[in-house]
């Protein structure tokens, strides 16, 4: 397929097509989007949507990372790679019980995209955190997006790319990267969008679709902070995405009548309880269950919670 890219320049975004005509899609207003690249067809205007929408919500996020959007055509998830790029499909889709698909609304992908960059905001500060552990890895990674962004630009595919992934992948502090922080790092890219869009159901309103299967819906519900989940449901997903949906249930009601700065503020202690509870996990990888997990978290919010008086805060 022939394949145009699109670059930010300054406040536009210019795409080189390769002797195609020029054509620019202008966004106003700096923000975190460095470039915007289309594997597939170019459409301005959702370009300017989600990066209006990144800018807005990397005012309200405690750290502004820059990051590249790469816009292929379908698929079902977005991704953020670690580094520094954020891939999203402008038809991203939910297939239903038969098997058919059905396109994603650009207020679910606004939602999505946002919950990337939640990924990459914790990244900066657990590059600082957990620079003994993983300085390196996100540096490998960095460096990898760099090439895949410049390799888009070129369009060429990458084999180099590919085989550098597999022997990070392979590295120590990949395997205890993924076998400890996963979850924290969902939990806070999820808690990043709703309290960016004030609303405690944002999450499920980006994933929602009437017809999804049984399995995939269960998920979808975990991730709704306005509702009270159980162990039984957590555990039967057994899935990084919904793992501390206890802590989901617990935030849901700490943000109900926050305004925004409240919610910032809510923010930054999930992120100071986050990395706590992370250095506990990465000194015993694995050793504490789910429920463990997720009263351990609860517990680390309650004692950053001005509101608890310091008696309480010994306990
Ligand atoms: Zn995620």
């Amino acid at each position: 397929m022939f394949k145009k890219s699109l670059f930010i320049v300054g406040l536009a975004l210019i795409w080189s097509s390769g002797g195609q005509a020029a054509q620019e899609c202008r966004i106003e207003g700096d923000g975190p989007v460095k470039d915007v690249l289309f594997t597939a067809q170019v459409n301005c205007h959702l370009a300017e949507i989600l990066a209006k929408t990144l800018q807005k919500a990397a005012l309200f996020s405690p750290r502004q990372p820059d990051i590249s959007l790469i816009i292929g055509d379908k698929a079902g998830n977005a991704s953020f790679d670690n580094g520094s790029v954020i891939r999203i499909p402008q038809f991203m889709f939910f297939t239903d019980r038969a098997g058919n698909t059905f396109p994603a609304s650009s207020d679910q992908l606004e939602k999505v995209v946002v919950h990337e960059y939640g990924h990459a905001v914790l990244k900066e500060l657990w590059k600082r955190e957990f620079a003994q552990e993983f300085a390196t890895l996100f540096a490998d990674l960095e460096s990898l997006s760099s090439i895949v962004v410049e390799n888009t630009k070129k369009k060429i595919s990458g084999r180099g790319v590919r085989q550098r992934g597999q022997q990070l992948a392979m590295s120590e502090a990949y395997s205890l990267f993924y076998k400890t922080l996963p979850a924290y790092s969902e939990l806070y890219a999820d808690t990043l969008t709703v309290l960016y869009f004030a609303e405690s159901g944002a999450m499920f309103q980006a994933l929602h679709f009437a017809h999804l299967s049984e399995e995939k819906s269960l998920g979808v519900e975990l991730r709704d902070f306005s509702k009270q989940h159980d162990l039984r449901s957590i555990e039967k997903t057994n899935d990084a995405h919904t793992r501390l949906s206890l802590v989901r249930s617990y935030l849901g009601r700490m943000m109900q009548n926050l305004d925004k700065e409240g919610r910032q503020a809510l923010l930054a202690r999930v992120e100071q309880a986050i990395t706590l509870a992370a250095r506990e996990e990465l000194r015993s990888p694995g050793q504490t269950s789910a429920l463990g997990e997720n009263l351990r978290l609860i517990e680390l919010l309650q004692n950053l919670d001005p509101a608890n008086r310091p008696l309480e805060m010994m306990e």
